[in-house]
């Protein structure tokens, strides 16, 4: 129940193994301009200890990082592992044949080179070949040196990560990859200790981390070495987190925050600008309608809810020159409504804009949003990630999926970024430009940092999210057609219900289950539903949802009390409506506990 299809990247091994031998590179097109990608890739892979040779005809003679540059690769006195290639793709074939000529081993063209006779040559030739990547992203992730905070590096370990770290080159080099949800719920980001041993992942209660020397603190600063600076803008334990969660919803990174409305501030600053509008469900969350609504318009932001099931009325809607984000709920709180993510990932991308889903009901463990189109994922990890009720937080997941260079216009991810010496996150950082935007700009100048301990609770909670949502979804199931058979309940909303317009949706987009928090509507009037809740003595009278314990509010008179009576209208919140998050307790008191409340 708990695995996806086909999420791996096989050639992860092949990558890590050539990097684990290649001990010489020659890097082909290095600028000598610091502010430069091939500068900060020559950096970062010096400071790994390889030897790199530039290889520039304007720098010829000159060294670049202290390396002595030459203009050709014939003219290198020594024998070279690898080329790597930083120029246009079609002057990569005469590199790659002057590549075979000196005997290389590897060929690697960076992120946007790719060039397929060069790469046919020299695999006919018996050369291994990468294309379209970087070298600083891949060694970085695939050794653990993650970075400002979470990208996921596709493996887990039981054994301690190597000190220093270092890819690992083979199958048996212990490392271990699946796909399997119950497995990565456990493991995934939190290997055990380097340094101690440790199984458990550490909290690191730290505000700040210490610099090697001048230089190592001025790399870090540019964004040129992975590491962490200062804990407003990452740290280990919430770094663990970011790659356990990336992991559950096979995306390659994440940043976590505060809370679940951090997580939609964060997500959206790389993309929104004064004028910028989203298109957004009319049923999110009520708090999300007034975050969006009124509180973002204080940013110049506007949103516009309509009905994401009229695949007419998207169109139309992000069809306006202003959209630059469609934003759903997979499964909305509270009417337990499903959207269809496919048909709303389609429109999205026809329009060049890309498609956010808050997954905080569903979770990766009913519903993994990437797999139909979604290109990022937000969470509240308040609510069944953490699980317990202790720990507010949020998350903004990254599926890699969105191209920032040729979508819509976004500077903030396609332009140069005066703050950081003009980088350019989406060229710079590839795939990973959104969410290292999220940490090296967005929660650094906004600063909803989720501390420390919060991490560590969720890290505990996730461990078994796929337990828990097993025991969600079936007692959800017996309360529902318990309440729905109640001669004192008009209506039950729940997607479980056959006749429910989204049941179908459920069945299509979920592992299982169709979620454990939903209304049922009294026969009844709004005083009498506030009533009910007072005579509830096992169901808690809170709000917040996706607790193990069993929670129940009256949305017209708390959750949804800020919106207008419109909104509530629009939102299908009705008077005598009452909201229930079913936790993991006995179903015979779930319901026995109802009953005498009816
Ligand atoms: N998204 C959904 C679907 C929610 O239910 C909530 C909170 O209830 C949020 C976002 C906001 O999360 P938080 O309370 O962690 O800020």
């Amino acid at each position: 129940m708990t695995s996806m299809s086909d999420p791996v990247q096989d050639d992860d091994f092949v990558i890590a193994n050539i990097l684990a031998k290649t001990k010489i590179i020659a890097m082909v097109g290095v600028s000598a301009n610091w502010k430069r990608p091939s500068y900060f890739v020559m950096r970062y892979l010096l400071k790994q200890g390889y030897k790199v040779i530039p290889i520039n005809p304007k720098a010829a003679g000159e060294e670049i990082l202290g390396q002595l540059c030459y203009s050709n690769l014939d003219e290198i006195p020594i024998k070279v592992d690898m080329v790597d290639i930083f120029r246009n793709s079609e002057h990569c074939l005469p590199i790659v044949k002057e590549a075979i000529a000196i005997g290389v081993k590897y060929i690697w063209m960076q992120i946007g080179i790719q060039n397929e006779e060069a790469y046919n040559l020299a695999e006919d030739s018996g050369l291994s070949v990468i294309q379209n990547r970087c070298t600083k992203i891949e060694h970085s992730r695939l050794s653990g040196l993650l970075g400002l905070g979470g990208f996921y590096s596709g493996f887990i370990s039981s054994h301690r990560a190597p000190v220093p770290q270092a890819p690992q080159p083979a199958r048996n080099g212990g490392l271990f990859k699946t796909t399997n949800l119950d497995t990565l719920a456990v493991h995934a980001g939190t290997r055990p200790d380097g340094a101690t041993g440790s199984r458990v992942s550490a909290i690191h209660q730290t505000t700040a981390f210490v610099f090697d020397d001048s230089d190592h603190a001025a790399g870090l600063y540019n964004l040129q070495e992975p590491g962490n600076i200062y804990g407003r803008l990452s740290n280990p334990t919430t770094a663990s987190l970011e790659q356990r969660l990336a992991a559950l919803d096979n995306a390659i990174g994440a940043c976590c925050v505060a809370s679940g409305h951090a997580a939609q501030l964060i997500a959206l600053m790389p993309i929104m600008a004064p004028g910028r509008r989203i298109v957004a469900s009319k049923k999110l969350y009520g708090g999300s309608i007034t975050q969006f609504g009124t509180t973002f318009k204080n940013f110049g932001w506007d949103a516009e809810f309509i009905d994401v099931h009229d695949p007419a009325m998207v169109r139309n809607a992000v069809s306006d020159q202003s959209v630059y984000a469609l934003f759903a709920e997979s499964l909305a709180n509270p009417d337990g409504n499903v959207c269809d993510i496919a048909t709303l990932a389609n429109i999205a991308h026809e329009f060049g804009i890309p498609l956010i889903i808050d997954n905080t009901m569903a979770t990766p463990i009913l519903c993994q949003p990437g797999k139909f189109g979604a290109d990022i994922v937000i969470y509240s990890t308040t609510k069944f990630l953490s699980g317990h009720g202790n720990a507010v937080g949020g998350a903004v997941v990254d599926t890699g999926n969105f191209d920032w260079l040729s979508g819509k216009d976004y500077p903030a991810l396609a332009t140069p970024d005066p703050a950081y010496h003009d980088i350019t996150f989406a060229e710079t950082f590839g795939n990973l430009g959104y969410i290292t935007y999220c940490h090296a700009s967005a929660l650094r100048d906004l600063g909803p940092t989720l501390s420390p301990q919060n991490a560590y609770l969720t890290l505990m909670g996730l461990e078994t999210l796929p337990l828990r949502m097993e025991k969600h979804m079936s007692n959800a199931e017996k309360v529902a057609n318990f309440l729905k058979s109640h001669k004192k309940v008009k209506e039950v909303s729940w997607a479980g219900v056959p006749t429910s317009p989204y049941h179908l949706l459920a069945k299509k987009y979920f592992n299982f289950g169709f979620g454990s928090v939903f209304t049922f509507t009294l026969k009844g009037n709004y005083q009498e539903a506030k009533d009910m809740v007072n005579r509830c003595n096992l169901f808690s009278h809170l709000a917040n949802v996706g607790d193990t314990r069993s929670l129940i509010v009256h949305p017209a008179s708390t959750t949804h009390r800020q919106l207008t009576e419109a909104q509530r209208k629009q939102a299908s919140i009705e008077d005598a409506m009452l909201r229930v998050s079913i936790g993991i307790e006995n179903p015979d008191d779930l319901i026995a506990d109802l009953e005498a409340a009816l």
